[in-house]
C-alpha cells in the first residue's frame, strides 16, 4: 500500500505523456491515489480519456480555466462523483507566443500580460476557492512554477512575471486555508520545476539552448525529469507533507542555488 492510499485527487494539465502532470499522475498513482483528470477542448477528450484509464480512472471533465463557469462545473461534476476529495494539480500556464520571445517590451501588451495572468496565475486561487467545499481535512493543494518567477531567464519574460503572481498565490491561499473556519487545515505548496521538454516549453524562444545550459551547470549535471518532479508532488500531496505549506519547492538538480556557473565551467 502507497502513502497516497484512500486520497483522491484532482490532475489538471496532461497534454501528452511528456506533461510534467503526466509525471505527477504516475508517481501518484503508484503511491495508491484515486485520480481524475481535467484537459481543455473536446478534441482531446480520447487522449485523456486513455490517459485516464491507464491510471485506473473514468473521470475526465473538460475544462477551460479562462471560465469561471467551468471551473465551478467540474468541481460540482467531480463532487457529484466523489463527494470530497483530498486535493489537486495545478500544471496549467499560458502566454501568447510573442510575450514568451525576445525583447521582453517587445512582446509586452495589456492582453498579453492579462492572458498570461489570468490563466497561469489567477487560475490557481480561483480553482482553489471553488474546490472548497469539497475538500477534506488534510488537503493538500498544488502548482508548478519556474525559477523565471524570480529571477529574469531570456525569453521567459511576461511569463516570469505570472510565474512570481503564482508563486505570491501559494503564501496566501495556504495562509487563507491553513485552519478554515470549520477546522480544516488544508495545505497550498508549489514545485520550482527545471526545463523539461515539454509541448507548453517548446513554445518558449531557444528552449533547447537553456536545456543544455541548465543541464551543464546545475550541480546535478543534468536536466530534472517529470519522474523526478511528479516523485516530489506525489510527497507533498501525502501526510508525510502535513507540515509542509506555503513552500515553493525546487525540483532542478540543484540550478536556482548555483551562479549560472559549474566548476567545469572555469
Ligand atoms: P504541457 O504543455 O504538457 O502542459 C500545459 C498544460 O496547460 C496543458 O495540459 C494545457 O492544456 C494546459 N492549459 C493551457 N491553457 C489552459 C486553459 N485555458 N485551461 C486549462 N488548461 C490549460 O507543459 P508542462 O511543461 O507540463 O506545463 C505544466 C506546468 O508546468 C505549467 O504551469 C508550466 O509553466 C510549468 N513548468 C514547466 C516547466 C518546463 O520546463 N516544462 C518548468 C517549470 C514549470
Amino acid at each position: 500500500m502507497g502513502f497516497l492510499a484512500g486520497k483522491k485527487l484532482l490532475i489538471t494539465g496532461v497534454l501528452s505523456n511528456r506533461s510534467i502532470a503526466y509525471g505527477v499522475a504516475k508517481a501518484c498513482h503508484e503511491q495508491g491515489a484515486e485520480l481524475a483528470f481535467s484537459y481543455v477542448g473536446e478534441r482531446f477528450k480520447g487522449r485523456i480519456t486513455e490517459f485516464a484509464a491507464e491510471f485506473g480512472s473514468k473521470l475526465v471533465f473538460d475544462c477551460d480555466v479562462a471560465d469561471d463557469a467551468q471551473i465551478a462545473q467540474m468541481f460540482a461534476d467531480l463532487g457529484a462523483a466523489w463527494g470530497t476529495f483530498d486535493g489537486f494539480l495545478h500544471s496549467i500556464g499560458f502566454a501568447p507566443r510573442e510575450a514568451i520571445a525576445g525583447n521582453f517590451l517587445d512582446g509586452l501588451s495589456r492582453e498579453n500580460f492579462r492572458i498570461a495572468h489570468d490563466i497561469s496565475a489567477y487560475s490557481f486561487p480561483a480553482m482553489a476557492k471553488a474546490a472548497l467545499p469539497y475538500l477534506n481535512d488534510k488537503s493538500s493543494l498544488l502548482t508548478l512554477t519556474y525559477l523565471g518567477a524570480l529571477r529574469s531567464i531570456p525569453n521567459y519574460n511576461t511569463m516570469g512575471l505570472a510565474k512570481a503572481s503564482l508563486e505570491a498565490s501559494v503564501r496566501y491561499l495556504a495562509e487563507a486555508l491553513g485552519r478554515t473556519e470549520d477546522g480544516r487545515c488544508i495545505r497550498a505548496n508549489g514545485i520550482s520545476a527545471g526545463p523539461i521538454k515539454t509541448l507548453a516549453a517548446s513554445g518558449i524562444k531557444d528552449f533547447g539552448k537553456l536545456l543544455g545550459r541548465v543541464a551543464d551547470a546545475a550541480p546535478l549535471r543534468r536536466n530534472v525529469t517529470i519522474e523526478d518532479v511528479g516523485n516530489v508532488a506525489a510527497f507533498l500531496f501525502s501526510d508525510l507533507a502535513s507540515g509542509v505549506t506555503a513552500e515553493v519547492s525546487y525540483v532542478d538538480g540543484g540550478f536556482s542555488q548555483t551562479a549560472g556557473l559549474s566548476a567545469d565551467m572555469v
